[in-house]
């Protein structure tokens, strides 16, 4: 479990979120709405400790992550995928996927195979282009890679900054998919999205953000209905 407990955080002496509690289970995904601007990606930034808490606390299974730094957010499993879709373009599809493996102990390693071939499993069309640069890559396609390199560090939590931008309409329900079955599999996923009606059908708990406060969130249960949110994100 995941917890922030009365977190503030910004940039410099700015605040851009105020007064966040949340509880992010693995496990599950739970899915970021809101306005532009209304600091979606600072909330991932903060949880993936790019930027540190002005208060409030943040823990893992009970203990602080509040001074730790990206690198070890990382090591405990906590991984953000960058908004648009951020690869090596420079290296192949397959270099790109064992690079998510850097800086993890050795005893969690798996084989480059075992991390490709599963990750050409979910997404086949990495397999057909292994050997080719990623820069050659569709931006669907780079998502893909770049989520396929982040699950190769096999990841509790993954924090998936707008995986659909950029991405053509035809491969979302792909990249929705995967987060569904890694959900399944036992990872908390935290969805950071501007799509409605696709990531709502997937997510299992929501959180609406505005002007750097929480203004809804519950469960699949007694998540607002459609519109209710469109009215919420806009007015
Ligand atoms: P969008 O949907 O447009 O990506 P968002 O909800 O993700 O928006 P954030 O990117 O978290 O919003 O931005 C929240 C606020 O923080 C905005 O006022 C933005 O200008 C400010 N902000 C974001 N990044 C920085 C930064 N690096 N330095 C200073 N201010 C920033």
């Amino acid at each position: 479990m995941l917890k922030v407990e009365g977190a503030s955080a910004g940039y410099g002496r700015m605040t851009v979120l105020r007064d966040i509690d949340l509880e992010i289970p693995a496990g599950s995904i739970t899915l970021v709405l809101g306005p532009n601007g209304a600091g979606k990606t600072t909330l991932l930034r903060m949880l993936s400790r790019m930027i540190r808490l002005q208060s409030g606390s943040l823990t893992l299974d009970g203990a602080s992550l509040a001074t730790i730094s990206t690198e070890d957010a990382s090591r405990k499993g906590i991984r953000h995928v960058l908004e648009g879709h951020r690869v090596f373009p420079g290296l192949t599809v397959e270099d790109n996927i064992r690079l998510g493996q850097i800086g993890l102990p050795r005893p969690r390693r798996l084989s480059t195979d075992e991390v490709c071939d599963r990750a050409y499993q979910v997404f086949p069309i990495l397999g057909d282009k292994r050997r080719d640069m990623a820069r050659s890559l569709s931006g669907g396609q780079q998502q893909m890679l770049a989520l396929a390199q982040a699950w190769s560090s096999q990841p509790r939590f993954l924090l998936c900054d707008e995986p659909s931008l950029g991405v053509a309409q035809s491969l979302v329900p792909d990249i929705l998919e995967f987060l569904k079955g890694r959900a399944g599999e036992g990872m908390g996923v935290i969805l950071v999205e501007q799509l409605i009606d696709q990531p709502l059908a997937v997510a299992d708990s929501l959180v609406v953000i505005k002007q750097g406060r929480i203004v809804a969130q519950g469960s699949r249960e007694v998540m607002p209905h459609r519109d209710e949110l469109v009215e919420m994100m806009l007015g």
